[in-house]
């Protein structure tokens, strides 16, 4: 089978033929979450794009080492490296330590991400845990003559290295525009032009997280935290890229730049980001109203929401766009995701009571072979699920009698299913609500009798705490003369 991987370069502007540094090796770096809020759809599209991307070179065969990160520092509120660090200001806001709101949203983005069924990556390295890697590079770039110290900060200097290399090659920026661009902001006269970025920025009385340099205490800019752990990690060229757009610039660029003026060659062969998602037509903002959190999409508690969407249905409904397409969430569009999801699940239920036949009307071979061209067309996502709505339709037809397979088919259609909806999209049947009625049902049983057994021996702390503890999760319980009874609140 030819199965030739093609890949859009962001860099390139086209599609190249995937062929990594080391054969059969894959590396693969991808900005993660600045953690300091809970996770949102924002987080869930660049990491379930990544996620097909990491699962299909797998699956290929490539041993892939996939290291996304977690910025716990140096990330500010604006670009132009001003304003608070993000995850500092949340610290300051509920009174807690800036690692304490790290840990939690760690903990909050690992639970929802495990929910989309996204895979761990191989290596989630901190930004904090990388001091000594970052003061080393910016050390690099200062004795090149690349960086700069102004006031105990160290910045990037953008002309300097315009003047031999290009800045701006991922963005398709020109220095000249972004002179004109760029506003006089205050505080900016530590910097020799606008548009050069912090390195290391000093810190001010009130910053909690600070480190000794030799510079001044302060902390690494966040451009610099991917460049750092990249090469650590992956070597001073890696194969794969991959964030949001949003990331392009300035932030894969000045990674760029960092890389490119330590390590003297370009630190990323295939650039890859994905497209941004809207909300019925709005960009997703907390300003406008429409910023849903994914617990919020999973219990449908947020007013934009007619419902709720189960985690599947969002991940079926990411995959069923291409990544570098626009993405719209409304609720008729997801409904809609949501009655696909059933469907395909269904059919991988029905395969199961087809009755082989001797001959065959399907071509399922081809089937898979276009399977394979979708993902090797830039990882091709809405055409592969279209081929696998077609398989979908066979299984149906044969079973209404239709159509007929033969015992080779209906293996071979078992295994697209299986290597392609599960493996590959990541896509895993849910329970039914009917079904999970059920289980509940016993659950609840149990809980209840052991309460009873509780209370019968005078264990009134057992008794109590599990009274409380379903009412942690909107279950009360009400004790009659015929025994205790529930609801849910
Ligand atoms: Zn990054």
């Amino acid at each position: 089978m030819n199965n030739d991987l093609y890949i859009y370069n962001t860099l390139s502007r086209k599609k190249e033929l995937f062929v990594p540094i080391n054969p059969n090796h894959a590396g693969m770096y991808v900005c993660g979450p600045t953690v300091y809020g809970d996770p949102h759809l924002g987080h869930a599209r660049p990491a379930i794009t990544f996620d097909l991307v990491f699962r299909y070179l797998q699956h290929l065969g490539y041993k892939v080492r996939y290291v996304r990160n977690i910025t716990d520092v140096g990330h500010l509120e604006s670009d132009a490296d001003e304003g608070e660090d993000k995850i500092a200001k949340k610290a300051r806001l509920e009174e807690l330590e800036p690692m304490e709101v790290v840990q939690y949203f760690s903990d909050r983005y690992h639970e929802f991400m495990g929910r989309l069924n996204v895979l761990k990556p191989s290596i989630e390295p901190r930004a904090s845990g990388h001091l000594i890697e970052q003061i080393a590079m910016i050390s690099k770039l200062v004795e090149a003559g690349i960086a700069y110290e102004s006031n105990g900060s160290v910045y990037f200097d953008v002309e300097k290295y315009n003047q031999t290399k290009k800045y701006g090659i991922l963005s398709g920026r020109v220095l000249e525009d972004l002179l004109a661009n760029t506003r006089d902001l205050e505080g900016q006269d530590e910097k020799r032009n606008s548009f050069d970025f912090a390195l290391w920025k000093k810190a001010q009385p009130e910053h909690i997280m600070r480190w000794p340099s030799a510079w001044s205490e302060g902390f690494p800019g966040w451009h610099l935290e991917c460049s750092a752990m990249s090469t650590k990690y992956l070597g001073e060229t890696f194969d794969i890229h991959g964030g949001g757009m949003d990331l392009m610039f300035p932030h894969h660029e000045a990674e760029i730049a960092q890389s490119t003026a330590c390590n003297h060659k370009p630190p990323v062969k295939y650039w890859m980001h994905n497209n941004m998602i809207t909300i019925n037509g709005q960009k997703m903002g907390k300003s406008l109203g429409n910023f849903i959190t994914l617990e919020e999409f999973f219990k449908g508690s947020h007013p934009a929401l007619t419902q709720a969407y189960s985690p599947m249905t969002i991940r079926f409904f990411i995959l069923q766009a291409h990544y570098r397409s626009q993405l719209d969430f409304g609720n008729e569009a997801l409904q809609a995701a949501q009655k696909g999801f059933d469907k395909l699940m269904k059919a991988m239920l029905t395969i199961q009571k087809i009755a082989p036949q001797s001959t065959s009307t399907a071509d399922i071979a081809s089937l898979e072979k276009l399977c394979y061209e979708a993902l090797n067309d830039d990882f091709n996502s809405p055409i592969l699920i279209a081929n696998l709505f077609e398989a979908v339709r066979i299984v149906n037809s044969a079973y209404d009698g239709k159509e007929k397979l033969t015992a080779e088919d209906i293996s071979q259609l078992k295994k697209l299913f299986s290597t392609f909806a599960i493996e590959i999209l990541g896509l895993l049947p849910e329970v039914d609500p009917a079904e999970g009625g059920k289980v509940v049902e016993g659950l609840m049983k149990l809980i209840l009798e052991i309460r009873a057994n509780a209370r019968a021996n005078k264990d009134w702390a057992t008794s109590d705490r599990i009274r409380e503890e379903l009412a942690a999760v909107n279950i009360s319980v009400k004790d009659t003369k015929d025994g205790a009874t529930w609801s849910i609140d």
